[in-house]
């Protein structure tokens, strides 16, 4: 028989003939070579919600979950409402703990849900305009889908290769949200580890987005330099038509975009979008497109704020994080609201099979204030045409609910300073305060309000004189918001494996001090400078900092005394002292897939399906922390708690108690702080690090505090361990007037010690904790419970060790 190097054949009716196969070509090869690649496959591949429960637990055996219900009534079903005060049982029978659990998994799996629709929807789309076949592309890394391939054990390769990972999430959110339903789990603790799976996957769902919007939609490929792009408020000309995107789903901008593009009117009118829409405006790029010229208008807190001024001429909005009460507003000032995703339809008329100019001249008669459209290509001529034709008419009128000088004064004439706007306000702003002193003519007080009110509108509901006052706030920052002009960098995308290899010893030996990720909404405590400052402080001692989202938005809005952004102060790579942004909310995976990175490319683990070892490397030796300062979304829930899962502690501001759950170890117990040794399974004491998985807190101040503490890791180096204490101490001293009391417990031999105060610390220690110091050497003798060892393997896992 002839060689055959190619193609099949078919042999029927042998006997007694002797076959020798000596390559496997074609599916066979592939599939040995995916195997190659990928390494092998590990325990939980594909995890269901008892599969990861033993990882769960370990976690929580150390991460005690802490419940803070909101009232100690349960009224969930139609037996109710039942009392669980105390130790008191529902007529279900579930008791205080399990409902508290319940309500945070409610959180976490709405988020999840939500993310994963997201994913779902943009690449069904992306499929029907490319193909199945379409090669993922994120840029020069063999590792593209960590979150992906740590969970599934898969490594896409073509957009078809994400259908079955969406099937496999939809498949588990369903199982799991079964579980809400009365009479279904009762303990709090597996509800807690159904929560860890829903944020898992939530990170899965939103790899699969951005992975789409990547490969397909031209954004940046793990590109650090990738352009400055203008945000703010007053980055938008209003004197050109103007549309407003709000949202998180890019996919029928694009359309609009490509239609100001084909009819040459970028120039000519003023795009612009809030909240995760607005970052992926100016990450999409056609190939023949031009320089960006979308805007990002702010975060979510300004939602409200650009209605209100009226200097939206079209309003389209997608999913998540969209005011409910957009066309309401948007009527009084005769703006059209129109619904591009079939998740926010608002009682509109759907409109997507009618012709675009019977739908403009129903919307510029006033017999509509907007409607649904569902079909892009006539989406994006229609929203370009409605801003130009309703801007002369709007104009004309002069639409704007911001008030007049002469109006200004009446309104706060009107106040009676009854207080019931504060007692109404989440962030307690001193409303009745700043009225009484612009009643007086100074406006400085209402000014200021601008930047920490989050535009909620509550004080407006409880107001008895009918005082608009965000309208009046705005009005008193007409001056500030006219000059809202900061720089941020748009999202980079992943980090790629080179970036990886480059940092990732400096993150294991602790050198470089720590990863901080900034990320979330704008719900801030005290406004959104905030974020700033915690940004600029841990970028001014070297660590690296990643951001996304709305946090990363408002960090550009600041400005230092030069007029310089940190966007233009520090450069973008993945490196100690760099900030670099991700992009938009669904680019936090590629957060939490950095430091599965560092723990598959850096440290040779296996990544593939193999989630309990690689997220427990992540916790003993990868100082990174999460900060959602601003959290407030179901979203946010499910993101910090994946990144629990993954071995990543995240801190949430003041309001996210109202999560009623936080994951808390007991420092002082030392029972709590042990780990096997991988080298041969022998119990090893390590310090209280990380001493929390989630949790809140009060002040910027304390949460730099907080944050430097939370970056030490039992693996640190000694040089890594002095740096981070140093920062830690420091910033303790300078945010809370305190050296921390339990500094010492972190301190393994005297070159761990800051050196700058090693010998005041010496001292310390021998006169406050009774070590033994060699003070002709400078020495510790004796005092520390934990031995510094710098091959020790700490793990949690004991089938990890190997005499285990
Ligand atoms: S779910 Fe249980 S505790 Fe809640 S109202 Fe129903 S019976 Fe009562
Ligand atoms: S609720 Fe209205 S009247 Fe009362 S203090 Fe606030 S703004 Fe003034
Ligand atoms: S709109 Fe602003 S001032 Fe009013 S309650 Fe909300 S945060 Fe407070």
């Amino acid at each position: 028989m002839s060689k055959l190097t190619t193609g099949s054949f078919s042999i029927e009716d042998l006997e007694s003939v002797q076959i020798t196969i000596n390559n496997i070509v074609g599916a066979a090869k592939e599939a040995a070579e995916e195997a190659k690649e990928l390494g092998p496959m590990g325990p939980t591949p594909f995890p269901g919600i008892a599969t990861l429960r033993d990882w769960s637990f370990t976690l929580f055996d150390r991460y005690e979950p802490v419940y803070t219900p909101m009232c100690d009534q349960c009224c969930y079903c139609t037996f109710g409402p039942c009392n669980l005060e105390g130790n008191k049982r529902g007529a279900c029978g579930i008791d205080m703990k399990g409902q508290a659990a319940r309500e945070f998994f409610l959180r976490c799996i709405t988020g999840c849900a939500c993310h994963s629709a997201h994913g779902r929807h943009l690449l069904n789309h992306i499929i029907e305009l490319f193909g199945e076949e379409m090669p993922i592309n994120m840029g020069a890394s063999n590792v593209i889908a960590p979150n992906i391939q740590l969970v599934t054990g898969r490594q896409p390769k073509t957009l078809g290769d994400l259908k079955p990972i969406m099937e496999y999430v939809e498949e588990e959110l369903g199982q799991m949200l079964a579980t809400i339903h009365a009479g279904q789990e009762g303990a709090a603790i597996d509800y807690d580890n159904k929560s860890m799976l829903a944020g898992v996957l939530d990170h899965v769902g939103m790899e699969v987005s951005d992975i789409a919007q990547v490969t397909a939609l031209g954004f940046p490929k793990s590109d650090p330099d990738v352009p400055l792009v203008q945000v703010g408020m007053g980055t938008i000309d209003p004197k050109k038509p103007v549309i407003i995107a709000i949202g998180h789903n890019v996919a029928g901008v694009t359309y609009i975009m490509d239609y100001m593009e084909d009819n040459d009117l970028t120039d000519k009118m003023e795009i612009g979008g809030l909240c995760c829409t607005a970052f992926d405006m100016t990450r999409y790029k056609r190939e023949d497109r031009q320089a960006p010229y979308a805007k990002i208008v702010g975060s979510l807190a300004k939602e409200l704020k650009i209605v209100r001024s009226g200097i939206p001429d079209v309003i389209v909005l997608d999913e998540q994080c969209v005011r409910a009460d957009l066309v309401q507003e948007g009527q009084k000032l005769k703006i059209p609201v129109i619904a591009s995703n079939d998740k926010i339809m608002y009682g509109l008329p759907d409109r997507t099979n009618d012709d675009v100019d019977a739908i403009i001249e129903d919307i510029k008669s006033g017999a509509i204030p907007g409607c649904v459209m569902l079909d892009y290509e006539k989406l994006g001529e229609l929203v370009p045409r409605i801003a130009m034709e309703m801007a002369p008419i709007r104009d004309a009128e002069g639409l704007t609910a911001i008030p007049s000088d002469e109006e200004m004064k009446a309104l706060v004439g009107k106040c009676v300073e009854c207080g019931e706007c504060k007692i109404a306000c989440p962030e307690e702003l001193d409303i009745p305060e700043a009225m009484a002193a612009a009643k007086e003519g100074d406006i400085n007080a209402l000014e200021a309000l601008h930047d920490i009110c989050v535009g909620c509108r509550r004080c407006e509901q409880v107001c008895n004189k009918d005082i608009p006052i965000l309208n009046v706030i705005e009005k008193a920052a007409m001056k500030a918001i006219s000059e809202e002009k900061g720089l941020v960098r748009a999202g980079r995308g992943q980090v790629s494996d080179a970036e990886i290899r480059a940092e990732g010893l400096n993150l294991v030996m602790g050198t470089t001090p720590g990863v901080i990720a900034i990320i979330g909404c704008a719900n801030y405590p005290a406004g959104s400078k905030d974020v700033y400052n915690i940004a600029e402080e841990f970028l001014k001692r070297n660590y690296l900092l990643v951001v996304s989202g709305c946090s990363a938005m408002d960090i550009g809005m600041y400005k230092d005394e030069d007029g310089k952004t940190l966007y233009e102060r520090y450069p973008g790579r993945f490196e100690k002292g760099n900030i670099l942004n991700t992009g938009s909310c669904v680019s936090n995976s590629h957060i939490s897939g950095t430091v599965h990175k560092v723990a598959a490319i850096f440290a040779g683990r296996n990544l593939s399906g193999n989630l309990a070892e690689i997220a427990d490397y992540s916790l003993t030796r990868v100082g990174a922390v999460g900060l959602a300062w601003g959290a407030y979304s179901q979203k946010a829930a499910a993101i910090g708690t994946g990144c629990n899962m993954y071995g990543i502690p995240a801190v949430l501001g003041p309001h996210s108690s109202k999560y009623r759950r936080a994951l808390i170890a007991k420092n002082y117990d030392e029972s709590r702080w042990k780990v096997y040794d991988g080298r041969n399974g022998q119990e090893m004491a390590i310090p209280p690090a990380p001493e929390f998985l989630i949790t809140t807190a009060e002040t910027w101040q304390e949460t730099c505090v907080i944050l430097a503490k939370n970056c030490i890791r039992p693996s640190d180096n000694n040089m890594g361990r002095s740096i981070k204490l140093t920062h830690w101490m420091e910033l303790s001293e300078k945010y809370l007037g305190i050296m921390p009391e339990d500094w010492w417990k972190y301190v393994r031999h005297e070159a761990d010690l800051p050196l700058s105060k090693r010998e005041e610390l010496l001292k310390k220690l021998e006169a406050e904790h009774g070590w033994e110091i060699d003070w002709k050497k400078k020495k510790i003798i004796s005092g520390p419970a934990i031995k510094f060892d710098v091959s020790a393997q700490p793990t949690n896992l004991k089938r990890l060790c190997k005499e285990a």
